[in-house]
This record gives C-alpha cells, structure tokens and sequence, in this order.
C-alpha cells in the first residue's frame, strides 16, 4: 500500500483517513493542529496521540521534510537561498527576502519547467515532475524553521509553471489560507503565471483571493512569441481577457512582470504599445531588468533606457515599478542555483520533458 501523504490534506481529507484507521474522527483536529500549527517533524513527537495511533500513522502516511542541501547568504543585502533536496534526489530552489513590510518567500512548484520561456533558466532541462502541495509548504516552513522566524508573503515564482500543476497548488492555497491552521492572508501570496488562460479562468473562480502576476514580457502577439512559445498556444488578447475576467470575479488588482530585454521590448514604440494593451485596466507593470542566463545571450538594457521605458508609461498613466534586484550576488536568476548544482553533482539534466509548441 503507498503510504499517503499527510501534510497535504485538508482536515475533512484527514477527518476521513482517521476515520479509515478506526479512529474517531475528532482526533482529525489535534492531528492537524501538529501538522499545520506546531509543524511537528514526525509523528513521534505527537505526544497528545496514543502509541498506537503514532504506529498506525507511521505504517499508512509518510510525513517527509526536505533537507536543505545548500544555503547561500547575500553580502549585498538580507537575501537567502536555499536548496532542497527531496527524498527521491530531487533539488529545488527557494528564495528569502527581507521587505520593509516582512519577510516574502519566493518558492517553486515544479522540479523544472516546460514552458520554455526563451530567458529563464528554470525551463532548460524541461520539466522533471511537479511538487505536491506538502512539498510547496515544506519549502515555507523549513526556511521558518531554518531562520527560527515567520513569514508573511509567499510568491510563487521560483522554478516550474504553477497553473501547469494546477490541482496541487489550489490544494496549497486552501492549506495555507486556512484560519486554524497556516493562517496565512491568501491576499498575501502572490501566483505568477506565463499565461495558461483556461486555469486563470478556473482560478478567478475558486473564492482564493491571491493576487496574479502575468509574465506578460511583450507589447504585442509577435513580440511575446520570440520570447515566450507557450503564447503560440494562448494568444496575447485571450490572455489578457483572462487576467481581466480574474480581477472582475476576485478584485485583486493585476500584476503584469515585464522582463526588459536590450533591443527586443523597450523602445518608445513599445511602452506606446504596451500602455495602449492595458488600458483602462486596474493593474501594475512590474519591470524586471532581465537577468543574463548564459545559456542565451539576452542583456539588459541600460538603467537610462529602462527609467526611460517607465517614464513613458507612467505618462501614458500606467502604475509601473522597477524590481530591486536582491540577492544578485548569490546566483543570477531563477533556477540557476539548481543547474549549477546539479551540474556540479554529475547529474545531467533531460531535454525529455519540453513541451513541442512549434
Ligand atoms: N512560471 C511562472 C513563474 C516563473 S519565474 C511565470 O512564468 O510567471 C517568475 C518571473 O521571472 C516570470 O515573470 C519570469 O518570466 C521571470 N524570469 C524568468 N527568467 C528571468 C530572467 N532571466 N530575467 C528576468 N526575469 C526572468
């Protein structure tokens, strides 16, 4: 029997399984309040549960937490990163930062990707699996563990394409929103997405009121294609009509990520394009000076030229702000810290995985 994994149900999930074990089913909440408020590290440490409810637990669930393989500390600012090592072998990253208004996770939702945006490092390799939802939550409560601190925002921007592992991450969202348990505001994590416009739909209707980040990186459908193929499948308008149907049904302002590319998405022309895609929209332009991956040869534009392209927008009166670039010392982009260990541990990396969108 494959033993079930435990830390990612919701408690009438774990009402249900107790029930299954011949238990009662009000042991469900102090099961709970030990996986999802004390975060206990086994079922051994379950001390309000009798002996042999612990040993049936540990025959029929498994309750796993990843090791942090490697931590790096920024010189330059507050920023960490750490490598998890999951008990299968598999690595993924996740990323701390420091804010005037608390501390933000950046964690990932696939090992790999296969959208394969033409900049990111995270898609090179294709997409090795997805993560459970007990996997995303470990990523936050192992750093809470590891800094013996609590975290107030989540963004899911590390590796992997969450509306692509659709159902674990509504599952994580419920798990983390919930009052008696995480007790985290769903309006402070942030989803972001490449744009897979039949989830966004599906979203906007599950009463979770995160806020949505688009990786929109384009002013127009030929633009977005040389940088992101999954927009061959779902076109620009189609897409942005979902991100507008998604702040019609949540009310949660849009977040579009602009990655700036030196020669290919900031000239005059293209904030005019940009400003005129977006209008009327309640929204924010978030501007990302691309961060170079050496497989690609893709470079920033200069700061001039940037605070140029924002100077336009706001004109056209368009609400945009410029990254801070944390932690630029520790590993340039998303997915970089991964391949370089994985590269340096004598794992290669599988092309098998990429999505054909050609
Ligand atoms: N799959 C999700 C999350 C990915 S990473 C998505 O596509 O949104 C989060 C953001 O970083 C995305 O906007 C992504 O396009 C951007 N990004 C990836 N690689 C980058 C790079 N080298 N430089 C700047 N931004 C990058």
């Amino acid at each position: 029997m494959d033993k079930k994994d435990i830390l990612s149900m919701t408690k009438a999930e774990l009402a249900d399984f107790l029930e299954s074990l011949g238990e009662k089913k009000f042991r469900a909440k102090q099961l709970y309040e030990w996986l999802h408020v004390r975060h206990a590290e086994s079922f051994d440490e379950m001390t309000n549960l009798s002996r042999d409810l612990r040993e049936k637990l540990k025959e029929t669930a498994f309750l796993t937490w990843p090791e942090a393989a490697e931590v790096l500390k920024s010189r330059i600012d507050e920023t960490r990163k750490y490598l998890f090592r999951y008990p299968d072998g598999n690595v993924i990253e996740a990323v701390l930062m420091k804010y005037s208004y608390g501390l933000s996770v950046c964690i990932s939702s696939q090992v790999g990707c296969r959208m394969g945006c033409r900049f990111c490092a995270s898609t090179i390799g294709g997409r090795i699996r997805d993560l459970t939802a007990s996997e995303m939550l470990e990523e936050v409560i192992q750093i809470e563990r590891i800094e013996q601190t609590r975290i107030s925002h989540i963004v899911i921007m590390g590796s992997g394409e969450p509306l692509d592992n659709y159902e674990n991450l509504v599952r994580f969202l419920r798990i983390m929103g919930d009052p008696e348990g995480e007790k985290l505001s769903l309006r402070d994590i942030t989803v972001s997405t490449c744009g897979i416009v039949p989830n966004i739909r599906r979203l906007a209707e599950e009463g979770l009121p995160v806020t949505l980040a688009l990786s929109l990186h384009a002013s127009d459908q030929a633009e977005r294609e040389t940088l992101l193929p999954i927009s061959k499948k779902y076109e620009i308008h189609d897409v942005i009509d979902a991100m507008k149907y998604y702040f019609e049904k949540t009310g949660r302002r849009i977040t579009y990520e602009y990655s700036c590319v030196q020669g290919v998405n900031t000239s005059p022309g293209d904030a005019k394009k940009l400003a005129v895609l977006l209008r009327g929209q309640n929204c924010h332009v978030n501007l990302i000076p691309v961060n170079p991956v050496k497989e690609r040869d893709f470079t920033q534009p200069g700061r001039r030229e940037i605070e140029a392209f924002r100077f336009l927008l706001e004109k056209y009166g368009i609400h945009v702000t410029i990254r801070r670039e944390l932690g630029r010392d520790i590993s340039a982009s998303c997915g970089q810290l991964r391949r370089s260990y994985l590269e340096e541990n004598g794992n290669v990396l599988s092309d098998r995985c990429r999505i054909k969108t050609e």
